[in-house]
């Protein structure tokens, strides 16, 4: 076929999707399972924000604020952050005009307790774009061995200048510990020291994992094999979405 006319209609395949109320999508999985970056290619094609409540502090922490001032000591740790810092910090993100069709919940709920508060918060009805069904989230665990998941964490490199993302095992920059784009000297994330790893880590095994028990007893879990290509992952990903949005739409 012609490759115009097939670009065309993908183009239009994707502005229809983009036109249409995705609602919420909740990515769970441990730390290094590719939320991040999974995150980012289900807002583009979806034109939803990602809402990752991880960036929402560092970007405190980093300008000073109060709630970075009150967040840093216990991020630094691997801790988690206490919940009714985190719970004003996802409303007033939530409230925002632009997740009126749905948005991307990236590191968020991470304990039972504020997926209880999510699903409250949801049926308040701030979201008037949304109908009922669409309000109930989509919620997809990426599943990631753990050999994996230590290579990708020590591995992470990033740029302080422009905030790209290497890995010196899977994804090195051209020349050593130097930034592609512009030669920055690339650092590692203060929280992906090893001994901060293993308590985040063990943050997510006590605290996080109860979330995915959570939602798979209100039959709304989908897990996606975080092993593969990232192409692959989005790919399933997009899958379920599309078939929960279909589900949605008949009830
Ligand atoms: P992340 O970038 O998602 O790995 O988050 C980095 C750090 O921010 C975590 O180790 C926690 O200290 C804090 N944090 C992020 N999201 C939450 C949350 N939902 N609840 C509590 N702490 C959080």
């Amino acid at each position: 076929m012609d490759e115009r006319a097939t670009g065309g209609r993908q183009t239009r395949v994707m502005a229809a999707e983009r036109s249409r109320s995705v609602g919420p999508v909740i990515l769970l999985g441990s730390p290094g399972a590719g939320k991040g970056t999974q995150a980012k290619r289900i807002a583009e094609r979806f034109g939803i924000p990602q809402i990752s409540t991880g960036d929402i502090l560092r970007v405190n922490v980093q300008r000073g604020t109060e709630l970075g001032l009150k967040a840093k000591d216990t991020m630094a740790r691997g801790a988690l952050v206490p919940d009714e810092l985190i719970y004003d910090m996802v409303a007033d993100r939530l409230r925002q005009a632009d997740c009126q069709s749905g948005f991307i919940l990236d590191g968020f709920p991470r304990t039972p307790a504020q997926a209880g508060w999510l699903d409250a918060f949801l049926e308040h009805g701030f979201f008037e774009n949304l109908h009922r069904g669409v309000c109930l989230p989509i919620v997809i665990r990426i599943d990631v061995d753990y050999n994996q998941l230590i290579l990708r964490l020590t591995g992470r490199r990033s740029c302080p200048h422009c905030g790209r993302i290497y890995n010196v095992y899977s994804q090195p920059p051209k020349v050593d510990e130097a930034c592609d784009c512009d030669g920055s000297k690339l650092v590692i994330r203060n929280d992906d020291r090893e001994e901060v790893i293993r308590e985040r880590l063990a943050a997510y095994e006590l605290q996080t994992k109860p979330v995915v028990a959570y939602y798979a007893q209100k039959g709304r879990l989908a897990s996606v094999n975080g092993d593969l290509p990232v192409e692959k992952v989005t790919e399933e990903i997009f899958g379920v979405i599309e078939a929960r949005r279909r589900a949605d739409d008949r009830s």
